[in-house]
């Protein structure tokens, strides 16, 4: 490989974990380390400061190769001053982690949304490479979305578009904690997926995998589900059919070609992408969603820091060959 390549740090700030990257201009992983982010939130810039210095002494490349840092965030952004608004994953608010790592590490930082950057992520280098027009959804802990049209991200005016799990699919439903009601995301996000199997398990519901009184998250539910639990694979095809629903929303409003599906609760894929494609098919135009690829993504849980670096890269230099 080219050892004089520009390099750039992608930086995934989750509510369990924080994954970071140093990638290529060509999207190559070059090392990548990972730490949990729970119960940092008193000292979460000096958590990521301390996990960027380590990633780049093991990556032990010529350091002037390194030329900025892309971090992809969950929750409400302002890119310009570089500031997490709020995010309640993290349970944080106006956090300046632009300036913070500007001044700690002397390079420039840029902010986006992870809905995006897992999408630009994915066209890029992953499942939509060659692709147009395509939409990528993560189910985790919330839903969200990134939608890319004709060669270019929609952003929106405040860089918060794609908010997929706030789209309501039940105006009588439950109030959301944006203070809609019915949004799906509390009908299939992996938040909703444990609070539906405990409430399922306390009104009676028998599964030999979660006596009365267990804890269950949807790593469990979609694990239950592979070894052949009937309460699980009951509720993941509810939870793909409300995505499917969603779906539907998306690919009437944007006549895509490929919806490609990331987030930790596509672990039950297996269950989930038959129950979206089905509803789907039944559901939607026949003509407009005949014409859509529904898949898995490629990059998985390293969209976000790919995808952050290309349009780090992007932005940084207006004459880069990438369509944005
Ligand atoms: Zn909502």
């Amino acid at each position: 490989m080219e050892q004089t390549d520009d390099l750039a740090i992608g930086l995934d700030i989750g509510g369990t974990k924080i994954l970071t990257a140093l990638v290529s201009k060509n999207g190559e992983i070059l090392s990548k380390l990972q730490c949990d982010s729970k119960g940092g939130k008193e000292n979460l810039g000096e958590l990521i400061i301390n996990t960027i210095k380590a990633l780049i002494h093991e990556a032990n490349v010529e350091i002037t190769r390194i030329k900025g840092i892309g971090i992809a965030t969950a929750g409400v952004i302002d890119s310009k001053k570089k500031e997490i608004i709020f995010a309640s994953n993290l349970d944080i608010a106006n956090f300046p982690i632009g300036p913070i790592l500007e001044n700690e590490l002397d390079l420039p930082v840029e902010l986006y949304n992870d809905g995006n950057a897992a999408a630009v992520g994915e066209w890029m280098w992953g499942r939509g490479k060659g692709k147009k027009n395509l939409i990528y959804i993560t189910v985790s802990t919330g839903i969200g979305a990134g939608i890319i049209s004709n060669d270019r991200l929609i952003t929106g005016i405040t860089d918060s578009a794609g908010e997929f799990g706030h789209i309501s699919i039940n105006i009588d439903g439950p109030l959301c904690s944006c203070g809609n009601k019915g949004c799906l995301e509390n009908y299939a996000s992996g938040t909703a997926i444990s609070k539906i199997a405990h409430e399922r398990i306390e009104n009676g519901s028998v599964s030999e995998f979660f006596p009365p009184e267990s804890k269950i998250t949807s790593v469990d539910i979609c694990n239950a589900a592979k070894m052949g639990d009937p309460f699980s694979i009951e509720l993941l095809d509810e939870v793909g059919e409300y995505l499917g629903i969603g779906i539907i929303n998306l690919i009437h409003l944007f006549n895509t070609e490929a919806v490609i599906l990331g987030g930790g609760v596509m672990n039950g894929a297996d269950f989930l992408l038959p129950a979206i494609k089905r509803t789907v098919q039944k559901h939607g135009i026949a003509s407009i969603v005949d014409k859509v690829n529904i898949e898995i993504s490629q990059l998985e849980k390293y969209a976000c820091v790919v995808g952050a670096t290309g349009l780090f890269f992007k932005n940084s230099n207006k004459n880069a060959a990438l369509p944005i």
